[in-house]
């Protein structure tokens, strides 16, 4: 299956889909139904997220799996580090060999809620950085790495700069492109990506987008994971937060607009956060596709 690094290279702009593994059997039938319908969209890749706390983990491994081996649509698995050693970090990539997973979103994930600890030091990982060195030391170039970037800067990065110089750490350390937390006001995007650039990062920087469409749920998604709501999104989605038909369909003009601006202005393709729906994310890639 195609790496991410060489798509990025050969082909441009490129269109995206992120999952996460579902909590339930029944859910995770709805998955592979949903995930069946994304493929046809054609997407250029599907990412699915890990759970840092446990639980879903092994079920990434066997969705990214499924959508390569049933669709041919290449896939990327995430994967956090926080919680294992650099022992088990080896033996799920001597996995990724076997279900022929080559691309990786490598984090560091948040602190565990659940049973699992932060491992950490000598046996462990501290940050993503070290990950990445990891994976590029055992696996070379087997294996595509994404990480994540943050345009409002990651919730406990202490400044801007510092958050950029923790970004570079990850592509000298071997990462091939960066995927982005969403965000909503296109001007931090580029203010970020030039602020990597004048840093030397050249890498492929992806914007992630999140169309909106039940708008108190987005903030608090947003307190947690410490994106910026823009004063013009409040104002847009506030006054509306009740009717969450009027709101999907302001939200995909939101994102659609966003997108075509961030294509215009050279972002390199967008990641869609499609939440385990086809819509709006179909909607969208329609009109911001072939522009
Ligand atoms: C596209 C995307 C996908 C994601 N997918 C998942 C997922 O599947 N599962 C999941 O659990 N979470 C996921 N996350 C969330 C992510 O795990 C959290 O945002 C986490 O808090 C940071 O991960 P990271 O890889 O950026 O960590 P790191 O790069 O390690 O950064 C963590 C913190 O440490 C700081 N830092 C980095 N390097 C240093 C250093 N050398 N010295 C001091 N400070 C440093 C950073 O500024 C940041 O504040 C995703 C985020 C994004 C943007």
């Amino acid at each position: 299956m195609k790496q991410l690094k060489d798509l990025l290279q050969d082909q441009k702009p490129i269109f995206s889909f992120e999952v996460f593994p579902a909590k339930t059997p029944e859910g995770h039938t709805k998955l592979l139904s949903t995930l069946k319908d994304l493929c046809a969209l054609n997407p250029d890749f599907i990412s699915c997220t890990y759970g840092a706390g446990g639980g879903s983990r092994d079920r990434t491994f066997e969705i990214v799996e499924h959508i390569q081996s049933q669709y041919q649509v290449p896939a990327m698995a995430h994967l956090t580090c926080i919680s294992h050693t650099r022992v088990e970090i080896a033996d799920i990539f001597a996995d990724f060999k076997r279900r022929g997973i080559s691309n990786v979103l490598a984090l560091r994930g948040d602190p565990p809620k659940e049973d699992r600890v932060e491992v950490g030091g000598a046996e462990g990982f501290d940050y993503s950085s070290d990950l990445v060195a990891f994976i590029r030391q055992h696996f070379k170039d087997s294996v595509s790495i994404g990480v994540a970037g943050f345009p409002d800067k990651h919730l406990l990065a202490p400044s801007f700069d510092a958050d950029a110089q923790f970004l570079k750490s990850k592509v000298d350390a071997g990462a091939d492109f960066v995927i982005t937390q969403l965000f909503f006001d296109n001007q931090k995007y580029f203010d970020y990506v030039d602020r990597l650039k004048h840093l030397g990062v050249t890498v492929p920087v992806i914007p992630g987008i999140l169309p909106i469409t039940n708008y108190g749920a987005l903030v608090r998604f947003c307190e947690r994971c410490g994106a910026d709501i823009p004063q013009q999104v409040v104002d847009l989605f506030e006054p509306i937060q009740e009717d969450l038909d009027k709101t999907v369909e302001l939200g995909i003009a939101f994102a659609v607009k966003q997108c075509r601006e961030l294509l215009a202005g050279g972002a390199p393709g967008i990641h869609f956060y499609a939440l385990n729906k086809v819509s709006p994310v179909d909607r969208i890639l329609a009109q911001v596709r072939n522009q």
